[in-house]
């Protein structure tokens, strides 16, 4: 089998080889559980550099002056940062946590973007003090805090969120467009919030951004919303957000990356005037299918249903149960159907259900099983519920792997408590 064969859910650089095993990166899928432990996630690198130049190139052939940022929630890993900050793309970070792995990743202080609906004094301050190229506004209260944070300084450029009414076909949970959101000035708010800004000593005010939600699928509700914005003024600078989506499984069908860049790029130079800086943003679409998920599997259980039991699942990919977000699941050297099962975890919760209906090949103790495209918000909402210690991140390259980030370990588990006698 070929990479053809495989579903598009699953990195590129990635194939079935002729016994029909999982080659990542040039490196067997079996061979990586072995040797790295699961549950592991595995990175294919080439395939993060690949969406990024897919993005650049994209936007290089239409628009005269852009910059793409990698919205960094998706996937705050230092090594991540660090590839995509040599292929040449921007970020941006939505706490101060993001901002210090996205310095040490070595992101350029003032290609960095600054959000979040509830920044604190501390995250401004750091931000100033790191040289951080602009911050997002999202709320009045925040206009003066930065204010106050920037004093008679040197004047801080900033974007103004706004929300333009307008929202993708996607989870409530991710959509962030509607009037009544708690991001940004809805589009009665905002043109106060615009004449604030403008009368600012301390504030630079270059242009708007908004971000209408996430996994979106269609290119419609980009154009909606870059036109119903359009009504606020005329700026510079325009940040249109992320959210395009990525295939999950087999028949999802996301648009191609340079057909949503075209139709935001075209809608803006339509309705919002040529030459304007265009800035997007994606996430999931840079780094959710680099990624699979490797897991053994601990139980097989027949009652009602067959329960495929691995040794991980919400604590490392919490999308499922959050979201009701489905993915794929395959065994990794005996791809195929045939045993209708329900990919379920090991934590305490009824809930903790990776994959609920999949066809596995006869499913047995000690398979290594496959969820592809958990490269978005997997690694970046893992959690310590059970106190199962998180995954290591390993990048595959050529056949060469490396962990990036170790597998947690019960003494990290413990690493914070102050006991009693302690300094
Ligand atoms: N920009 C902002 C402000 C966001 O809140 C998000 C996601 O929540 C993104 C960009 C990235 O979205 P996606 O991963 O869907 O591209």
């Amino acid at each position: 089998m070929t990479r053809s064969q495989l579903s598009q859910a699953y990195p590129l650089a990635s194939r079935l080889d002729e016994d029909g095993r999982l080659q990542l990166g040039g490196c067997d899928a079996v061979e990586l559980a072995r040797e790295f432990g699961t549950p592991a996630y595995i990175v294919v690198e080439d395939d993060l550099r690949a969406r990024a130049q897919t993005f650049v190139e994209a936007f290089k052939a239409r628009a005269k002056s852009f910059d793409v940022l990698f919205a960094s929630k998706a996937f705050p890993c230092t090594a991540v940062y660090r590839v995509l900050a040599q292929e040449g793309i921007a970020c941006d970070v939505a706490s101060g946590g993001e901002l210090a792995l996205a310095l040490r990743g070595g992101f350029e202080p003032s290609r960095i973007y600054m959000h979040g609906n509830a920044k604190s004094v501390d995250e401004l301050r750091f931000a100033r003090e790191a040289g951080v190229g602009h911050i997002v506004i999202d709320n009045a209260d925040e206009i003066e805090r930065l204010e106050a944070v920037v004093g008679d300084g040197d004047p801080q450029p900033v974007l103004l969120r706004v929300t333009p009414g307008v929202s993708g076909d996607t989870h409530a949970a991710i959509s962030t467009g509607q009037a009544d959101s708690k991001f940004g000035f809805s589009m009665l708010d905002a043109p106060d919030a615009i004449a604030r800004l403008r009368d600012s000593a301390a504030l630079d005010l270059v242009g708007l951004h908004m971000h209408i939600g996430s996994q979106i699928l269609e290119l419609d509700p980009f154009r909606r919303a870059i036109e119903a914005i359009a009504p606020l003024g005329d700026f510079p600078v325009y940040n249109l957000g992320g959210g395009l989506g990525v295939a999950y499984t087999s028949e999802q069908e996301p648009p191609r990356i340079a057909d949503y860049v075209a139709a935001k790029v075209d809608t803006a130079e339509h309705a919002l005037g040529p030459g304007k800086r265009i800035l997007d943003e994606p996430g999931r679409a840079l780094v959710a299918n680099s990624t699979v998920t490797l897991y053994t599997v601990q139980s097989v259980k027949r009652n009602v249903s067959t329960w495929v039991a691995v040794d991980g699942g919400m604590s490392d990919n919490l999308r499922p149960m959050l979201y009701g977000s489905v993915y794929e699941a395959q065994i990794a050297d005996r791809f195929g159907g045939g045993t209708p099962s329900r990919l379920t975890g090991k934590h305490c919760e009824s809930g903790d259900v990776i994959v609920r209906d999949v066809e596995l090949a006869d499913p047995r103790v000690g398979d290594v099983v496959v969820t592809p495209a958990t490269g978005a918000y997997g690694h970046a909402m893992a959690n310590n519920y059970n106190g199962v210690p998180r995954p290591p991140v390993i990048f595959v390259a050529h056949g060469d792997a490396r962990v990036v980030v170790r597998r947690e370990t019960y003494q990290d588990l413990a690493a914070r408590d102050v006991e009693p006698g302690d300094g």
